[in-house]
């Protein structure tokens, strides 16, 4: 081995083709106030060969060298990491018993860790914030320094957490500090040159985490913070999170009266009645669409572990399970199905199956439980019992691309019911996978033609495919165009191997069959929470717990508004009647915090005439309700019930 000459030289090619050569040590600003001034100003970092360094980070190794702006979107984590230390820098000010941890960018801003005895307040967040704005405007650069261990452990020797992390780190590893101002923080950086570069920011939350995530270390006090280069950046972050807090389905659960969460069954949903009419009616629609073209079945909840083994799971996926003592074994050999896929292939196994009856789709919604560390669960969104809307389609090789197509088709015109749009991703081969390079090859090929047919875009996932086959996932935007993964088409020949699944081809032989893994909504309970944020709880009719309240103006109109009341109700209207004796204003108040689609006012002309007047949801309060005739309305709404219109149409 060669000792590299001192006077080596690092060769740097610029994005225009011209190189520079500088010495190994360089410190990138160099480089860059050698370019220009103007540039030099606007630096935020540089990418060196595809990494992103600060420009106070001497340059080791040449390669392709680009100048990051706040132009550039890889360099709003520099800001955001910068403003983490800027965090800590007010923190560490105001309370300098804090200890530190860790404070990354992360994927929406940053966070830092902070070992405290009591919670921060509101307060304490309003405070650092405001000191933050002065560190700042005091303007202090990000000085780094490179230390040996002795030196490091010296500067932290107050900071139990930093002086951990400094333990592990390598012999070979370089180890640097970044200081700004009062602040000093172990820390490879990168960060922006000064501390007046942060200038649109905003602490948005705290909450407990422990430390390095393990629940029998300390618990830390994690602040949130998000910080943005560009103020209408900022703003329209901080009104999406506003709107999605308006639409925290937790939130609006409880104030629609739709379900309820309970410490005796952590990750079980109690549904209301309310509630329980919007699942049910969800799962008609399901049912409704799939009447044509599948077979529903229902299969056992609790199995021995002879079918865990052979599909698998009893060795892969038993600490997710919810394992049943046996009373004749004493042992814990049963368990809770947390999936239906095994089921089906019992039932498809125990008879012969020819050719012409396939494809053939099992679907089932039974209740599936999955043992959830408790610390995952979150309202409807992560559950231990749930119901999917699972099918699996048993089909000839020869079948996948027609079958793909059709299975696209309908997931895409389930979302479009709903008003959800989705993005495909096409995920193949993993590292890690069964079946030959052969079988591989066709499967992808299939699944491609497929999905080139509908004419979509989608979004290539290279070894993202499930152990047994390629898949398409589908992620749905919200109407505040967030995603949310849910449907999912996967293929898979390797359980009609370990099940010995078989069909008789046209030859009189027995031939393998091809399984597809199809869900649309994924879990129900998902798909309502997904479906209460869509609409910020105001439902369509057809999905509306009530679709429709009638109010007498006072006790007077009483009788009219139970004979109109029980029309809608006999029509098969979801309606009630509020005819307390609270003010009308109130009762309407009422309703539209329910977010009653339509409530019907009625007083002494409407009885005369028999009509209504009819208050739209959302349509504020310059309308003036429209009195349409009784029967009129009805067939309105009906109509709307019957398209699953997603507008209110049923005014005058
Ligand atoms: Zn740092
Ligand atoms: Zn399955």
């Amino acid at each position: 081995m060669i000792d590299r000459p001192s006077d080596a030289v690092l060769t740097l090619t610029l994005p225009d083709g011209s190189e520079r050569t500088v010495a190994p040590g360089t410190l990138p600003s160099e480089v860059v106030k050698s370019i220009g001034e103007r540039l030099f100003q606007a630096a935020v970092a540089v990418e060196v060969n595809g990494v992103i360094q600060d420009l106070v980070t001497p340059l080791r190794s040449g390669g392709t060298f680009r100048v990051l702006t706040d132009r550039d979107p890889r360099a709003l984590d520099v800001l955001r990491h910068s403003a983490a230390h800027v965090l800590a820098t007010a923190v560490r000010r105001l309370r300098p018993d804090a200890k530190i941890g860790f404070g990354p960018s992360i994927e929406e801003g940053f966070y830092y860790d902070f070992e405290v005895a009591e919670p921060f307040t509101p307060e304490d967040l309003t405070a650092f914030e405001n000191e933050m704005r002065k560190v700042t405007a005091e303007k202090y650069p990000f000085v780094r320094d490179e230390v040996n261990r002795a030196q490091a452990q010296r500067r932290f020797a107050d900071d139990p957490l930093k002086l951990e992390r400094l333990s592990e780190l390598g012999d070979d590893e370089i180890i640097s500090t970044y200081t700004d101002g009062p602040f000093v923080d172990l820390c490879r950086g990168p960060h922006v040159p000064d501390t007046s570069r942060l200038k649109h920011f905003k602490l948005t939350h705290t909450a407990g985490a422990y430390w390095r995530g393990d629940s029998k270390r300390q618990m830390l006090q994690r602040i949130y913070g998000t910080a943005f280069f560009k103020k209408e950046d900022l703003d329209a972050y901080l009104t999406r999170i506003e709107e999605a807090r308006k639409r925290d389905h937790r939130v609006l659960g409880k104030q629609l009266d739709l379900f309820m969460m309970h410490p005796a069954a952590p990750g079980a949903v109690f549904w209301t009645e309310r509630g329980t009419t919007v699942y049910n009616t969800l799962l008609a629609f399901i049912r409704e669409r799939q009447r044509d073209d599948f077979q529903e079945i229902k299969t056992p909840l609790l199995y021995n572990k002879a079918l865990w083994e052979i599909s698998g799971h009893w060795g892969k996926y038993r600490e997710n399970m919810f394992l049943v003592l046996d009373n004749e074994t004493k042992e814990h050999d049963f368990s809770l199905k947390p999936m239906n896929c095994p089921s089906h292939y019992l039932l498809y196994q125990s008879k012969k199956h020819s050719y012409r009856e396939l494809p053939l789709r099992y679907v089932t919604f039974d209740v599936l439980h999955r043992n959830e560390v408790t610390g995952a669960l979150s309202g409807l969104v992560r559950v231990r019992q749930f119901q999917q809307d699972d099918c699996h389609v048993f089909l000839a090789e020869s079948q996948i691309t027609q079958e793909v197509h059709f299975l696209l088709r309908f997931i895409l015109d389930y979302y479009q019911t709903f008003g959800l749009t989705a993005k495909l991703k096409f995920a193949t081969r993993p590292e890690v996978r069964v079946g030959t390079d052969e079988m591989w090859d066709r499967a992808e090929t299939s699944l491609r033609a497929a999905l080139e047919a509908t004419g979509m875009e989608y979004e290539l996932k290279a070894g993202d495919g499930a152990f047994y086959g390629p898949k398409i996932d589908f992620d749905v935007l919200d109407s505040i165009g967030r995603p949310w993964q849910l449907g999912t088409i996967q293929l898979d020949y390797s359980n009609p191997e370990r099940f010995d699944l078989t069909y008789v081809g046209e030859d009189n032989n027995a031939h393998r069959p091809v399984i597809i893994h199809r869900a649309v909504s994924g879990s129900l309970e998902r798909f309502i929470a997904i479906l209460i944020e869509h609409f910020a709880g105001a439902f369509p009719v057809w999905l509306a717990p009530e679709q429709v309240r009638v109010l007498p103006i006072t006790d007077e109109y009483r009788s009219y508004a139970e004979r109109v009341t029980k029309t809608l109700h006999d029509a098969g209207v979801r309606v009630h009647l509020d005819a307390r004796s609270e003010t009308l204003k109130y009762r309407v108040a009422e309703g539209a915090r329910m977010k009653v689609p339509y409530m019907l006012v009625v007083g002494r002309r409407e009885a005369e005439q028999g009509t209504v007047a009819v208050n739209v949801r959302g349509a504020g309060k310059e309308q003036k309700p429209n009195a349409v005739p009784l029967d009129e309305f009805v067939a309105r709404v009906l109509e709307e019930n019957r398209t699953r219109s997603l507008v209110l149409s049923a005014q005058g």
